[in-house]
Order: C-alpha cells, then sequence, then structure tokens
C-alpha cells in the first residue's frame, strides 16, 4: 500500500483510542471543558449509561459562531498557544482534541451560545471528512454538548462497553471526584431521567465538610481529620481517616493536583507510607487530599487522558507529603486510641 495521509474521521478515531475509554471518558472530558469555560452549574444527563446519550450543559464562556467549526477540529484549543503555556498549564484541557475524537465515535453536537451574541448556534462534525454543519439554535448563555451513540460506527469498540450499570457506576464515581475538586461549582446528574446527584454550589467550611459526606459518607466526614501544611511553595489539605477508624472494606482514595484528579502513584506511595505500622496489610488509607504547587513544577503532559503528572522534584514532594501527614497523623494518635478503647 502506498503512504498515504489518513482521512480526518479515521485519524481522530485512532486518537480517540487514547481518551474514549469508555462513556466517563467522554464525561471526563466534558465536565473538564464546561470547568475551564469558567461554570458555576453544570448539569449532565445519562442515558443507558451513557451508550446512548450523555449531555453536558455548563453556563460558562460559551463559544462565538464563528469558532464553533474550529472546537470540533482536532489539535484546535484556546487554552495554550506556545511551549511556555504548555510549560505552566493551568486550565485542565490543553491537547485540543476531545471534541474531535468524540466526534469521531459518536453523534455529537456542540451548541453554544457566548454573552454577546443574541442566538445560539448548534454545531455537528459528520462523515470520513468530517465535514461540520451549523444551525442556529435556542440556548442561553453557556453550551451544551450532547453525545448520541457512542462507539455506534466503532462496533469493535462498541462490544467491550460494560452494562449499564457498571458504565452508570463509572460516571457517578467520576463526578464524585470533580465534584469535591470544585465546591463552588454546582452539579446536578440524572440517569434514565432519574435525579441521582443534586448538588449546591458548597462555599462555607460546613457546607464543604456537607458535600463530603453526600460523597463519601456520613463515617468519613465525622471520623476524617483536617489537615493543612505548606512547606515553602507546596501546600497540602485535606481530610484524612485516622487508621483507627480504617475498616477492612476500602474507602474514598481522591487525590488532586494543582485541581486535577490524579491517580498518582508517587502520592498514593507518599500517603501510605505516612500511615507506616498503624495499617495492617489488609486496610487502605482513605483520603481527600489537595496538594498545590507551582504550575511550573508538574508536567501534565504525560498522559493522553491525563492521570498521571510527572513532578519536577519528586523526592521533595513525596517527603513533604509524608511527613505533613504523618505529623497530623502523629498528633491524633494518642486519643485516636484512647477514643478506640473507651
Ligand atoms: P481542549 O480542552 O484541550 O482545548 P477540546 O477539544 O476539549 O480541547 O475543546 C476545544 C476547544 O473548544 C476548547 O479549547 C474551548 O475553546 C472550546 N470549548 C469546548 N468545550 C467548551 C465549553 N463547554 N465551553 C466553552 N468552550 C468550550
Ligand atoms: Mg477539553
Amino acid at each position: 500500500m502506498p503512504i498515504q495521509i489518513l482521512p480526518p474521521q479515521l485519524a481522530n478515531q485512532i486518537a480517540a483510542g487514547e481518551v474514549v475509554e469508555r462513556p466517563a471518558s467522554v464525561v471526563k472530558e466534558l465536565v473538564e471543558n464546561a470547568l475551564d469555560a469558567g461554570a458555576s452549574q453544570v448539569d449532565i444527563e445519562i442515558e443507558k449509561g451513557g451508550a446512548r446519550l450523555m449531555r453536558i450543559r455548563d453556563n460558562g464562556c460559551g463559544i462565538a459562531q464563528q469558532e464553533l467549526t474550529l472546537a470540533l477540529s482536532r489539535h484546535a484549543t484556546s487554552k495554550i498557544s506556545s511551549l511556555d503555556d504548555l510549560e505552566r498549564i493551568l486550565s485542565l484541557g490543553f491537547r485540543g482534541e476531545a471534541l474531535a475524537s468524540i466526534s469521531s465515535v459518536a453523534r455529537l453536537s456542540l451548541t453554544s451560545r457566548p454573552a454577546s451574541q443574541e442566538t445560539a448556534w448548534q454545531a455537528s462534525a459528520e462523515g470520513r471528512d468530517m465535514q461540520v454543519q451549523l444551525q442556529p439554535a435556542a440556548h442561553p448563555v453557556g453550551t451544551s454538548v450532547e453525545v448520541l451513540d457512542l462507539f455506534f460506527n466503532t462496533p469493535a469498540r462498541r462490544k467491550f462497553l460494560r452494562t449499564e450499570k457498571t458504565e452508570f457506576f463509572h460516571i457517578d464515581e467520576l463526578i464524585k471526584r470533580l465534584a469535591l475538586s470544585r465546591f463552588d461549582v454546582g452539579w446536578t446528574l440524572s440517569h434514565n431521567g432519574q435525579n441521582v446527584r443534586r448538588l449546591k454550589p458548597a462555599m462555607t467550611p460546613e457546607q464543604q465538610l456537607q458535600r463530603v459526606a453526600t460523597l463519601c459518607g456520613r463515617r468519613f466526614s465525622d471520623s476524617a481529620c483536617w489537615i493543612e501544611n505548606q512547606h515553602q511553595q507546596l501546600k497540602l489539605w485535606g481530610w484524612l481517616l485516622p487508621p483507627t477508624a480504617i475498616e477492612r472494606q476500602p474507602g474514598c482514595q481522591y487525590s488532586y493536583v494543582n485541581g486535577r484528579m490524579m491517580r498518582d502513584k508517587l502520592l498514593n506511595h507518599a500517603i501510605r507510607q505516612a500511615y507506616g505500622d498503624w495499617l495492617g496489610d489488609d486496610q487502605q488509607p482513605v483520603f481527600v487530599l489537595y496538594l498545590q504547587l507551582p504550575a511550573d513544577e508538574v508536567d501534565v503532559n504525560v498522559h493522553p487522558a491525563k492521570h498521571e503528572v510527572r513532578f519536577h522534584q519528586a523526592r521533595l514532594v513525596h517527603d513533604f507529603v509524608v511527613s505533613a501527614l504523618s505529623s497530623a497523623l502523629g498528633q491524633l494518635q494518642p486519643q485516636d486510641l484512647q477514643a478506640q478503647q473507651h
């Protein structure tokens, strides 16, 4: 076969292999876009575990009519414009791939209105060349993205979808994690027309703890200790369950780096190490923790789905987390043990 440039749809479908693993990964990309757009309210509607429909609506800044076509093209982003920007990312997105990838493996429509426009416009991209169709629509200021029939044109991938219940479980889990990353945002989530979550913006510490209780359970919010620590430009805060309150079944393990949810090996290792011998082999740490450091101290462009980061000063970050948490746990230990004896 001669060398040829792949048609846009196929190139996007290949890229989609990296970011669109399952319905929850679509929801993650779309919600992150809403947050990057400055939304204070995000509403998510799901049907049939996301395989039939995912609709994410926000009240963010919107997209101008003349930019809708670009928003759907690959490598098109409003979030970075130089290597310098890439080295200190403040937004959740920056790859300019999500909308193009998703629209190559589902029927996607994007409806948006910025405050400067009288009417909204709707765009969708179809076919091999991903031709964009535009039409006027009704929508308040903000954006809705509707994704229908995920993987309808990639049957091999559709086969990997699990049951409706499992896929929705992953979506709900994702929304929990996202809602804990942005207390100032209001959230709703529905499945097959039924309300599953309704979270009002949580501004005061009491409202925030209430949100933690709703999402991680009362047992966690009642027993968790609040920690807050700073060393130079590194900051760590959040909630941590004392060892004596940890049960055998696993609990929340949510960590965030500069507001981005993570499954980071280094952080997990540091957290486990801080618990040390206080935890048995059959027990797992339970925590909701936020780490903040200067944006140019972490590389977020490590994984297409951005699950991982690379710390420039990995040792320093690791040791800071261990010492901040073990001192918090150390201070806790005596009363905590007493409490257990009673
Ligand atoms: P990225 O988020 O990496 O920039 P995406 O493909 O997810 O790439 O989105 C492309 C562009 O479309 C974004 O840079 C942004 O300008 C615009 N966009 C996408 N979703 C929204 C939204 N909900 N509100 C406002 N703008 C959006
Ligand atoms: Mg994005």
